[in-house]
């Protein structure tokens, strides 16, 4: 399955991904994720992404393309992946189909802003692989990006620039969305419900 999950930043997007990833045993592709590790490692793309990054704003539709375009030639997505956090934008979205990335679907996944600012302020990320939840042996840390003005600021890109491709995905009819209340297990049991997935 190629499946991409939108979202507002802290909707659960890292935490449903890697669930359906093991489901499926596809990969789960976070340019979040890549976009850090790259800052880590001191590449020219992380130098060209944190500025954006640290200011909550999208880093440029090219520099995304090219990441994903690259990792997604990899082997281990030639059946199937699941994108966290790309596209954001509709041109992002429309590289997709230009270079016949065909998704099956597009998860929604509905938090209000209310709770993803009262989320964000108690969490952790680790810091070697960017997973919001706890891994033994590692020392957690809040993301730089998670401070609560560029929350906000993050928020606010999300429904000025990703939003509207809800509106994008239903006119294709890819799009279903799944609202993040209640605990991990019963959001998983819903999403696989509403993408089909046989439990
Ligand atoms: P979250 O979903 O919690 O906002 P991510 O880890 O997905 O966080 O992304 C962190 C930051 O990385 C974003 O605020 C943005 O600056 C950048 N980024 C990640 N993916 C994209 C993308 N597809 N397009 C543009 N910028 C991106």
């Amino acid at each position: 399955m190629k499946l991409t999950l939108l979202g507002a930043p802290g909707a659960g997007k890292g935490t449903q991904s890697d669930i359906l990833s093991r489901k499926l045993g596809v990969p789960t592709i976070s340019t979040g994720n890549i976009l850090r590790s790259a800052i880590h490692d001191g590449t020219s793309v992380g130098l060209a992404a944190k500025s954006y990054i640290d200011k909550g704003q999208l880093v440029p539709d090219n520099v995304i393309i090219d990441i994903v375009q690259e990792r997604l030639s990899k082997p281990d997505c030639a059946n199937g992946f699941i994108l966290d956090g790309m596209p954001r934008t509709i041109p992002q979205a429309e590289a997709l189909i230009a270079h016949g990335i065909e998704l099956d679907s597009v998860l929604s996944l509905e938090v209000s802003d209310e709770d993803i600012v009262e989320r964000m302020a108690g969490r952790r990320v680790c810091p070697r692989c960017g997973a919001s939840y706890h891994v033994r042996g590692t020392a957690l840390i809040v993301r730089p990006d998670d401070a609560p003005e560029t929350v906000r600021d993050r928020l606010h890109v999300y429904h000025e620039q990703t939003e509207p491709l809800k509106g994008f995905y239903e006119k294709l009819g890819l799009l279903h969305s799944v609202e993040n209340v209640g605990s991990i297990e019963d959001v998983s049991r819903e999403i696989f419900r509403s993408l089909g997935i046989v439990e």
